[in-house]
C-alpha cells in the first residue's frame, strides 16, 4: 500500500518485536534530532525499503515502531553527523509541524523520542556499565543492577484562563517571535496535574484560578512533554508576571487576540474552543 492511501489513525499498529525480513517495510531516518525528507515529493513520507537500501547514510540502529497497514515501520537512527544525501533534506520536526496531519506528527514525534531514549541510554545511570535490550518491551536493561530504562514522557499542563470574554495569554520570556500563548508548565514530582495547573498559574502571573475543565491532551515531543490541557476561570488576584519566564501578560478581548497559536498546538485548540462556546 502506498504512503498516501494510508490513514494512521486505523493503520497503524504500535510494536516492539522486530518482525523477521519482509519484502516491503518503511524508514524514519532520523540524525542529530533532525527527520530526513524526501525533496521530490510535496508532502512528507517515510523512506520505503529500496530507497533506504541506497541511501547512502551510515545506520546506528534500527527501532520497530509498529506496523503500518502490515508493513513494518522503523524508525531509523542515523550518524549524528551524516550529511545530506542528494535529493534529500533534513528538517527539524518543528519546521514539518504546519505541514502534516496530526497522526503523521504523532509518528515522527513517536519515532524521534525512541531514537533520543536509545541514544540516552546507552550506560546504566545507577553503576555506569552499558546497557542491552531487554528483549521483551521498549526498554533497556542493566545486566550489573537489573535496572530498566524506558523512554520517559514528562507531563506537562497548559491552560486556558478566562474572565468572560476575555482571554489571558502571555508572551513567553524565551520565545521566539513576537506572539501570545496560554499559560503552562511542568508537573513537579509529588503533584497532580490540577495541582499543577493551580501552581503554574500562580506561580506565572499570580492570580487563583477555579473550574478546571480538562480539554484534551497532545504529545509535544521537545522533546518529550505531553501536553494536558485545561479551561479554568479567574477566581480572584491582580496580574504579577514572573520575569523569568513571562515577558508580558494580559486579558485579551476574544475579538481582539494578538498574534497567537494556530490550532496545529493544543494551545490554540484551546483558545478555538473557548471562543466557539462563546459564540454559541
Ligand atoms: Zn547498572
Amino acid at each position: 500500500m502506498d504512503w498516501e492511501l494510508i490513514d494512521l489513525r486505523i493503520d497503524f499498529l504500535p510494536g516492539v518485536n522486530t518482525p523477521g525480513e519482509t519484502e516491503r517495510s518503511f524508514h524514519i531516518v532520523i540524525s542529530d534530532g533532525e527527520i530526513l525528507s524526501i525533496d521530490t515529493e510535496p508532502r512528507w513520507r517515510p523512506l520505503n525499503q529500496d530507497e533506504m537500501r541506497w541511501l547512502e547514510i551510515e545506520v546506528i540502529e534500527q527501532h520497530y515502531l509498529g506496523d503500518v497497514a502490515g508493513i513494518p515501520l522503523f524508525a531509523v537512527e542515523a550518524d549524528p553527523d551524516a550529511d545530506e544525501p542528494e535529493g534529500y533534506t533534513f528538517d527539524t520536526l518543528r519546521s514539518l509541524l504546519s505541514n502534516l496531519e496530526e497522526p503523521a506528527f504523532n509518528l515522527i514525534g513517536k519515532a524521534k523520542q525512541i531514537v533520543e531514549w536509545h541514544r540516552d541510554h546507552q550506560y546504566c545511570g545507577q553503576c555506569g556499565k552499558p546497557t542491552e535490550p531487554s528483549g521483551f518491551d521498549r526498554s533497556r536493561k542493566c545486566p550489573e543492577c537489573n535496572r530498566y530504562f524506558y523512554p520517559r514522557i514528562a507531563p506537562s499542563i497548559i491552560v486556558l484562563v478566562a474572565r468572560d470574554q476575555d482571554l489571558l495569554l502571555a508572551r513567553p520570556a524565551r520565545a521566539r517571535g513576537h506572539f501570545f500563548s496560554t499559560l503552562a508548565g511542568f508537573v513537579e514530582p509529588g503533584e497532580t496535574i490540577e495541582e499543577a495547573v493551580h501552581r503554574e498559574v500562580m506561580e506565572e502571573v499570580g492570580i487563583r484560578v477555579r473550574n478546571l475543565e480538562y480539554f484534551s491532551s497532545q504529545a509535544w515531543p521537545f522533546p518529550n512533554s505531553l501536553m494536558l490541557g485545561f479551561h479554568a476561570e479567574y477566581e480572584s488576584g491582580e496580574l504579577i508576571l514572573q520575569e523569568e519566564e513571562i515577558a508580558e501578560a494580559d486579558w485579551f478581548h476574544y475579538h481582539n487576540l494578538p498574534n497567537h497559536p494556530s490550532p496545529v498546538s493544543i494551545a490554540g485548540r484551546l483558545i478555538h474552543d473557548y471562543i466557539r462556546r462563546l459564540e454559541a
